[in-house]
């Protein structure tokens, strides 16, 4: 394994958002993101616009025949990450960025409350799925270790997807996001090898407590629902990205082992 040498943070550029409110409780998670727009300077005109409209921001994401003044929501995060590096400060990490939307983690449904929001500049799923550039990780895993320095409740194992807090709507920061990279930095998880002894009986009431236990909203119904083929896909979206088809497989059930004794 390669060392990586990551600089810590020297600057943040001051890019402030009016798009935020007053947090409800105390910061315990951070949620990674990709923008999904064109380019850096899109994003962050969104992510700043008291006042947005469809027409100012065309793209995939909307139909042709959507009205170009009408209101899209206003949204913010705390940090934008750009592709070369530089770590853009829009909403003070004291108050409530707008960033997550719909969501639920371990069945708390307002993740903004408690959460510090990071989107990473990238296309997405809307723009072929561009890689991540080594400055942007790099800058990304420089800016974790500054703000868990800042919040002791925070650690390597409160940092999660947008799709693993809302797995029904969300993919990013998308299956090419190097979570494995951040965990070797000592920013995120990774599962540990294991080879437990798996049971026949009831693999879907097996996945979903330990899905449950990880922390995505997943209901003990025993039965594929919706909630758990999302919550299943989300969590090989970022730890078995070489298949993400949510069937339950040996090696999907000895992670969600692993993971789930992290947690
Ligand atoms: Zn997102």
């Amino acid at each position: 394994m390669r060392t990586r040498i990551v600089r810590a943070v020297t600057r943040y550029i001051e890019r402030p958002s009016p798009n935020f409110d007053a947090r409800t409780r105390s910061i315990d998670l951070v949620v990674l993101h990709y923008t999904g727009m064109q380019d850096a300077a899109t994003a962050l005109r969104r992510l700043t616009d008291p006042a947005p409209i469809a027409g100012q921001y065309p793209g995939p994401w909307q139909s042709d025949d959507a009205s170009a003044d009408a209101p899209l929501p206003k949204v913010s995060a705390h940090y934008v990450v750009d592709e070369d590096g530089a770590i853009y400060s829009l909403v003070p990490e004291e108050h409530r960025a707008w960033h997550a939307g719909a969501s639920s983690w371990e069945g708390d449904g307002d993740v903004n409350a408690r959460s510090i929001g990071i989107e990473i500049v990238n296309g997405g799923h809307d723009f072929d799925l561009p890689d991540f550039t080594d400055a942007q990780i790099d800058a990304v895993i420089a800016l974790l270790r500054d703000i868990f320095e800042r919040w002791p409740a925070l650690n390597s194992k409160r940092v999660v997807a947008h799709s693993d807090v809302a797995p029904e709507r969300k993919q990013d920061p998308g299956e090419k996001f190097p979570w494995r990279i951040l965990a070797e930095a000592g920013v995120s998880i990774w599962p540990a090898p294991l080879a437990a002894q798996l049971s026949t009986d009831d693999p879907t009431s097996e996945v979903q407590q330990h899905l449950a236990a990880i922390g995505y909203d997943v209901k003990q119904t025993g039965m594929m629902d919706v909630a758990t083929k999302s919550a299943l896909v989300a969590f090989q979206r970022r730890f078995r990205p070489s298949n993400m088809d949510g069937a339950i497989d040996d090696e999907t059930r000895q992670f969600l082992i692993a993971l789930a004794r992290l947690a």
